[in-house]
């Protein structure tokens, strides 16, 4: 298994769920491993355990992905310490879900700085490495939501659609540099996240799911496998729905 050996990866939000699961996938696959998220606490200690079980190099950043100055720290952080960087995976989201009616200021706010600007911090930060390295995959977490839009969740499905707009602009920006930045769209993944759904809710999700399931966070991490790696080397801003047939 080593379709990623030889690279390193950097991975906001890792610590838990879906980015935890791109970082296991990725070390599988050869790769050292950074991996961001908002505190150290015993989710650090365990993935950093499992990343050096697995033979790879692994070491988890606190850092804040909404913060600009801490995001370039971060990076600048992890160059040194591992060298390079091949690729970013722009995980790291929050919601906060109200009609509008019932939508904060605050709510709006949080959720664009937190799934939004993060992605141009740490895009903007990690560039000049890719740059000089001549290659580079970036990888933004979207949703099926970023595309086809969820009453409820007005804040976090422009967050999502501008991630993508942002997904297409650096492709074709830095694509003669060989850089390559793609956005992956999950569905209805059972995280953390999701959990907080009632029951009846899930229900009604997953009925409305060709595969009729929802997904495991290695769905996701299989599809980042791919964008990540030189199988996917004439691919670049693209959106690739990871969602059991929902959105089709
Ligand atoms: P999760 O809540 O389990 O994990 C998100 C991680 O991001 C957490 O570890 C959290 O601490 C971290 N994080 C939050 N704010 C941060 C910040 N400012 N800086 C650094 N880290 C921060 O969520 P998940 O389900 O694993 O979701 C991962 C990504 O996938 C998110 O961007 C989410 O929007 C997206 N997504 C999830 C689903 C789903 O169904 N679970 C569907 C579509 C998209």
């Amino acid at each position: 298994m080593t379709l990623l050996k030889g690279k390193v990866a950097l991975i906001t939000g890792g610590s838990r769920g879906i980015g935890r699961e791109i970082a296991l996938k990725f070390a599988q696959q050869g790769a050292d491993i950074a991996f961001s998220d908002l505190a150290v606490d015993e989710n650090f200690a365990s993935l950093e355990k499992e990343l050096a079980d697995l033979g790879v190099k692994g070491k988890g950043f606190a850092s804040d992905a909404s913060s600009f100055d801490g995001s370039e720290e971060m990076v600048n952080a992890v160059a040194a310490e591992f060298g390079r960087i091949d690729i970013l995976v722009n995980n790291a989201g929050i919601t906060r879900d109200n009609l509008l009616m019932r939508m904060t200021e605050a709510d709006w706010d949080l959720v664009i700085k937190v799934n939004l600007k993060s992605v141009f911090n740490l895009t903007k930060a990690v560039q000049k490495f890719m740059l000089k390295q001549k290659s580079g995959s970036i990888i933004n977490m979207s949703s099926v939501v970023g595309v086809s839009g969820n009453g409820g969740q007005s804040n976090y499905s422009a967050s999502k659609a501008g991630l993508i707009g942002f997904t297409k602009s650096i492709a074709q920006e830095l694509g003669s540099r060989n850089i390559r930045c793609n956005a992956i769209a999950p569905g209805f993944i059972e995280t953390k996240m999701t959990e907080k759904l009632p029951e009846a809710v899930r229900e009604e999700w997953i009925k409305t799911i060709p595969l009729r399931r929802g997904g495991k966070p290695e769905d996701v991490a299989n599809v980042a496998v791919f964008l990540g790696s030189d199988l996917s080397s004439y691919v670049t801003g693209q959106v690739i729905n990871v969602c059991g047939g929902m959105n089709t």
